[in-house]
């Protein structure tokens, strides 16, 4: 028992590390995207932040950082790290809720999982 107790540490380890965010500025919004790498686009001043849906649906997200439209978020980056406020909930598709944090996905209620 205590194997398999490691095995799905380990295991749980991988899937995390999947939750890893990293982002990446753009002039403007790419036609290709990346899984994982949240773009902010903008030349010199940003004023979006556009990403694949971390849970694997594929759908593109976009998030307005203009202060003069709503919603908008903000986003920071610390330590090489990317945080973004508040948190992403899609309206339609896979309603995916979560929070980028530090370069990581947390998911909110469990979804995406
Ligand atoms: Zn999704």
């Amino acid at each position: 028992m205590r194997v398999l107790k490691y095995f799905f540490k380990w295991f749980w380890s991988l899937f995390r590390r999947k939750n890893e965010i990293d982002y990446l500025f753009v002039d403007d919004v790419p036609d290709h995207y990346a899984n994982h790498i949240v773009y902010i686009v903008g030349e010199g001043h940003s004023w979006l932040l556009s990403m694949r849906c971390p849970c694997g649906c594929r759908r593109i997200i976009k998030l307005n950082t203009l202060k003069d439209a709503k919603p908008c978020w903000k986003y920071y980056i610390e330590a090489n790290k990317i945080t973004i406020q508040p948190s992403v909930w899609g309206v339609d598709g896979c309603r995916s809720h979560f929070i980028i944090r530090k370069g990581s996905v947390k998911w909110v209620d469990g979804a995406g999982v």
